[in-house]
Parts: structure tokens; C-alpha cells; sequence
């Protein structure tokens, strides 16, 4: 589907109606599920370091919480609507499903720019998207966390708001905090370290050995940093990571066919994701267009940045090489493009379950809060891994007992959860 014309909420719509097409569900539980529960829309008035007066659109959709409270980020992007939000709501929903973790879906956002406001401008505006919906989350109600373009730091300056306006200390309101501060140890590698467990897992089913096994890799933010470097550690190569350039308002790709440590990147990346073209010359990495990290010859692709990436106009570019898409983004992949990598055979993880890891950790970090006693590093990665193993194998048991395509699988599963807790609720 063309940049243009894609819509992720259609596109999340109609990915739904497929499944609760062959699945065989009932029209209003359809009617229920393919649209949210509540959705808010505000205006956030910000005072700026110039003096002026500006005023940001902010948003929280609650798709589901029939499972539990609602969950889900918060997006910083200028170009983000209301159908992405809803779309990454329902996303939501589905992805707490499949990994079985009982909290629903939800999805927030303010249109902004943060890489072009101060720090003081940023905490109010995260000050000011609480103090709008203040009384609709919380630990039991709608828990945020951090998405594209937002940090720890953001989720601190809004617990603390959330806070000051309740009386209380309510550390379990919001997950993806700093150490220290009622954040997790592993939430940080969480989404990245899920992202390549269940890569491991795909890879053992294929027969394939990660070892000597390559991967080209969009996006260089939270979740690909930290896929990169477990997949390296695991003796994967990376041999391309493509980037957002905010200065020259286009992508780069950054490759060296020998494969790199992407530790290197790290040191010349600023905090949004974007690497440093000079500096990344000058370590003797290849500049090319930023669409090039889709066609390199290697074993695994894993889109690492936004949605519909892999689409029509680009899904023919794929080398034949490849042999998994592992969808570290959230929307990764028109349905268009879906198509055609079935027809190819390309086993594709979903990003649902491919994701997972982030806010299956959140959960870990809510629990952790709630109770105030917080866990070893190892013991939460290993209680990561074993959940996103557990959800791969449930997957993929289903795929091959159904003969059905991962995600439609990844999707059964999820949707019967929801429909078994809204039918138990008595909702539908
Ligand atoms: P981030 O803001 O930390 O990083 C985004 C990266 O994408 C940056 O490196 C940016 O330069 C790059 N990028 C943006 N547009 C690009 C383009 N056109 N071409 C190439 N690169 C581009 O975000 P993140 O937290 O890593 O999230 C990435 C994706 O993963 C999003 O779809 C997000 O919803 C999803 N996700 C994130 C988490 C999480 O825990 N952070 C959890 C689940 C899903």
C-alpha cells in the first residue's frame, strides 16, 4: 500500500475482520472488538522558552480491558493522528493476549516534535497530557508506558504530576520509569531482548543456526539497539541498520558487509535514534539511501522503526536470501505485502508477539511496583524469555496444528482470550 493511501487503523480493521472472519465470531462481538472501548482527544496549552503560547493535540484510546487494565505508550511524533493511536490501542489488546499477561490494550500520543523543544518545554507537556486525563488512568484503570520518542525522564515528569494531583505515591500508574525510581532492571533491553528470543525460536524451528546467520535491521531506537546486540551476542551478524536523519529529513542506511558491533553506532547515535552520518563515514560504514536496508542479501530482516515499511512498493525488493521477517515495529508490513511474503515462504513473526517483550516487562515492572520489592536483573530476563518462548511455541503449535500463517495464529490466540474474558464479563 502506498504511503499515501495506508491507514493503520484500517489496516488493524481489516487484519481483525480477516481472523474473526475464519474463526467464526459473532457479529457483535466483532462489532465490539474492531473499534475502541473510550477515546480521548485534548488540548494541551504550553508556554515556550520564546514566550509564546502553544497549544499540542494529545490523545489516549482504550481499546480493550476486559483482561485488565489498559496498556500501552505514549507517542511523541509530528506526524501522528488519531487512526494510529487507535490502531496501536487495538495492537495493544491483542499483544497482551497473546503473550498471556492480564492487562488490555491502550495507546496515547501528542502531536509534537520533540527533538526541537527544550527539556522544560517536553516536562509540560508530558505535565499537561496527564493533567487532561488524570482521572481516566491509572494502576488499576489505563497504565502508560514509553514509545517512539519518549524516555524514562518523560515517564518520571509524569508519575510525578500524576501524583501531585492524586496525593499519593502511585508508582504503578506508569511503567517504563527509571532504575531507582520504580522502573525495572531490563526494561530498557526488554522489547529488543524479545524481539531475538523469539527470533532464537523461529531460527530452531527453521533448522537455521544463528551463528553466521545476518541481519539488516530498520531503525536504530530502543527496540533495535537492543536486538542488535543480543542477536550479535548470540553470533548473528549485523551488516546494514538504516536511521532517520533529522537533519536532512530522509533515512540512511549504514552498512558494512563484514558485519559491525553495533556498539560502535551506539556512541554516535543521540537519544531519538539518529546516527551520525559523518561520524559513521569516518568509522569507514557505507552511506546508502535509507530504503536499502530492505534489500540486502542476508538470512533476517527485522523493521525496527514505524509502521508500514514493508509494503507494496517495497516488498519486491526483498532478497531471496531472506528467510525471516522478525517485526520488532508495530505495523511493520501492509497486508499487501503480507501476501507476497507468504507466497515466498518468508516466515514472518508478527509484531504482536515479536514485541511482546516490552510490555510483557512493563507488566513485570507494574507487579514490582505495586507490591514495592523489586527483582534481581537476571531474574526478570529470564522471566522474559521464558514468556515470549511460551507464546512463539503456543503460536507456532497452533500455526502447524491449523496450517495457518503465523500471524493469523498470533491472532486466534489473542482474540480468544479477549472474547473469553468480554463473554465471561458478560459485555457481548
Ligand atoms: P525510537 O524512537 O527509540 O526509535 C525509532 C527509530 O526509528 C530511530 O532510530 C529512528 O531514527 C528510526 N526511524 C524513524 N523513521 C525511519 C525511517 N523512515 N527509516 C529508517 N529509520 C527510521 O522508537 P522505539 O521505541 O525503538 O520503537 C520502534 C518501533 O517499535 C515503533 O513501531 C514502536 O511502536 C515499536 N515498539 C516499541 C516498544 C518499546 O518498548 N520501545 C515496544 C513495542 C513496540
Amino acid at each position: 500500500m502506498s504511503k499515501a493511501n495506508y491507514n493503520a487503523y484500517a489496516e488493524a480493521k481489516a487484519q481483525f475482520d480477516q481472523v474473526a472472519e475464519k474463526i467464526g465470531l459473532d457479529g457483535a462481538t466483532r462489532d465490539f472488538l474492531r473499534q475502541p472501548m473510550r477515546e480521548y482527544h485534548f488540548s494541551i496549552p504550553v508556554n515556550m522558552d520564546d514566550g509564546s503560547k502553544k497549544i499540542f493535540r494529545g490523545y489516549r484510546v482504550q481499546h480493550n480491558d476486559a483482561r485488565g487494565p489498559a496498556k500501552g505508550g505514549i507517542r511523541f511524533h509530528p506526524l501522528e493522528t488519531i487512526d494510529t493511536i487507535r490502531a496501536l490501542a487495538m495492537w495493544m489488546t491483542w499483544k497482551c493476549a497473546v503473550v498471556d499477561i492480564p492487562l488490555g490494550g491502550g495507546k496515547g500520543g501528542i502531536i509534537c516534535d520533540p527533538r526541537g523543544m527544550s527539556d522544560r518545554e517536553q516536562e509540560q507537556l508530558c505535565r499537561g497530557w496527564v493533567r487532561q486525563i488524570a482521572k481516566d488512568i491509572g494502576p488499576c484503570i489505563d497504565v502508560p508506558a514509553p514509545d517512539v520518542m519518549t524516555n524514562a525522564k518523560h515517564m518520571l515528569w509524569m508519575l510525578d504530576e500524576y501524583e501531585t494531583i492524586h496525593g499519593g505515591r502511585y508508582p504503578g500508574f506508569i511503567t517504563g520509569k527509571p532504575v531507582g525510581m520504580g522502573g525495572s532492571l531490563g526494561r530498557k533491553e526488554a522489547t529488543g531482548f524479545g524481539v531475538i528470543y523469539v527470533l532464537r525460536e523461529a531460527m530452531r524451528e527453521l533448522n537455521m543456526n544463528i551463528k553466521n546467520s545476518t541481519a539488516s535491521i530498520q531503525g536504530f531506537g530502543n527496540v533495535a539497539q537492543y536486538a542488535a546486540k543480543l542477536y550479535q551476542q548470540l553470533g548473528g551478524k549485523v551488516i546494514a541498520i538504516s536511521s532517520w536523519d533529522n537533519t536532512d529529513q530522509q533515512a540512511y542506511t549504514f552498512r558494512k558487509k563484514e558485519g559491525f558491533d553495533s556498539t560502535d553506532l551506539e556512541a554516535i547515535t543521540d537519544p531519538f535514534g539518529s546516527i551520525d552520518k559523518e561520524k559513521a563515514s569516518g568509522l569507514g560504514y557505507e552511506i546508502l539511501p535509507g530504503g536499502a536496508w530492505i534489500e540486502q542479501n542476508v538470512d533476517v530482516l527485522i523493521p525496527a522503526a514505524l509502521e508500514n515499511q514493508i509494503s507494496a512498493e517495497n516488498v519486491h525488493r526483498i532478497s531471496k536470501q531472506v528467510k525471516i521477517v522478525a517485526e520488532g515495529a508495530n505495523g511493520p508490513t501492509s497486508r499487501d505485502a503480507d501476501k507476497v511474503l507468504a507466497e515466498r515462504g518468508i516466515f514472518v513473526i508478527p509484531d504482536f508477539l515479536a514485541n511482546a517483550g516490552g510490555v510483557t516487562c512493563s507488566y513485570f515492572e507494574q507487579v514490582q511496583s505495586n507490591t514495592n520489592h523489586y527483582w534481581e536483573k537476571d531474574e526478570v530476563i529470564q522471566k522474559l524469555d521464558t514468556r515470549m518462548t511460551s507464546a512463539f511455541q503456543a503460536v507456532i503449535d497452533l500455526a502447524r496444528q491449523k496450517k495457518m500463517h503465523m500471524r493469523d495464529a498470533a491472532y486466534t490466540i489473542a482474540i480468544d482470550r479477549v472474547v473469553f474474558a468480554i463473554k465471561s464479563r458478560g459485555w457481548v
